[in-house]
């Protein structure tokens, strides 16, 4: 049994990573603010003799009463809409702060720290699919800047610590992924399609929906996480995990359409500014490293995603 620190521990990604570790046998500390979190995710753990909820954000440092022996680092707004606007300098700082303050407490305790970093490093990629050697084309002052910059600077902080501090680090960089215990309001595209589908609303192509994302089923995520936590020959990444499956916005619409009976209209918006043209990651990494792939194709994927929506919904 280890003791486990998951910040963002109550979000979309932590808390199937609480179910996880807690079905592994471990003492889980789950830390949050809860700004895109809910205690609701948790809730069935609340009451578990090897899980605390505690409510604190990781801008502060934490002084954590117990001894850790991993770190998972979780914690940032992921959705454009909870990240940016008024969010983004505090989306900085979760970043950038957070990400010290783990690591302070990674140093201290002598545990090993993954981050959570992010398909967003690259940018408007200008390599397609990417590779992690790829060093990614950011705009740094543009509105998702304050994401893809402080995902950035965290992983830089990541290495500078152990190369001068000896912490034992693990990267990966997560392409967009979805599943149950994503919060319906949360604005990414296979939640809100699926949530509009379902309540019979207009559903929102920005843009055209020409640009394409690569899905990832959330427990192929998790399994990808855990073993690059768990790996002993001291692999540090940045990895990719994600499925390399490729799709335009405007087909990930039609199949939720196909597999959703609705009266819904598919309608344009415009597209946000520095939106990604393309993403696809290289995975050859994982495969070499990890022994890693997904396993659960889109199809599947969403159809798990579309029963937990409809009962959240009531639907
Ligand atoms: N998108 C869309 N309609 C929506 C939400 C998002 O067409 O209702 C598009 C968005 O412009 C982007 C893609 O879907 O091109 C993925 O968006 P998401 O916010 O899920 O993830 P990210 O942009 O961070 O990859």
């Amino acid at each position: 049994m280890k003791t486990i620190l998951v910040t963002g521990g109550s979000g979309f990604v932590g808390s199937n990573l609480c179910y996880r570790l807690i079905e592994d046998g471990h003492r889980v500390i789950c830390l949050d603010n809860n700004y895109t979190g809910s205690l609701d995710n948790v809730a069935p753990l609340l009451n578990h003799p090897r899980f605390t909820f505690v409510e604190h954000d990781v801008i502060e440092p934490y002084e954590c009463p117990e001894k850790l022996d991993r770190i998972y680092n979780l914690a940032c707004p992921a959705s454009p809409p909870f990240y940016q606007g008024n969010k983004s300098i505090f989306t900085t700082k979760t970043c950038v702060l957070g990400i010290l303050n783990m690591l302070e407490l990674a140093k201290r305790d002598g545990a090993r720290i993954l981050q959570t970093s992010t398909s967003e490093v690259y940018g408007e990629p200008l390599v397609h699919p990417q590779v992690e050697t790829y060093r990614g084309n950011v705009n740094p002052i543009g509105i998702r800047a304050c994401y893809d910059e402080g995902k950035r600077c965290a992983e830089s902080l990541m290495f500078d610590y152990h190369r001068h501090e000896g912490v034992d680090i693990r990267v990966i960089r997560i392409f967009n992924t979805y599943g149950p215990y994503m919060n319906p309001e949360d604005g990414r595209v296979v939640s809100n399609f699926i949530c509009q589908a379902l309540r019979g609303e207009d559903i929102t192509i920005y843009g055209e929906g020409q640009q394409t994302r690569s899905f990832q089923y959330i427990d192929d995520l998790i399994e990808g996480m855990v073993r690059m936590m768990e790996n002993e020959k001291g692999f540090t990444g940045p990895v990719n995990i994600g499925n390399p499956g490729e799709f335009t916005i405007r087909q990930l619409a039609d199949l939720v359409l196909q597999k959703i009976p609705t009266t819904s209209q598919l309608v344009h918006r415009p597209l946000p500014s520095d939106d990604p043209t393309q993403r696809r990651p290289d995975i050859t990494l994982a495969g070499e490293q990890l022994g890693w792939a997904p396993t659960i194709p889109l199809s599947e994927g969403l159809d798990k995603t579309i029963a937990y929506f409809r009962e959240k919904l009531g639907m």
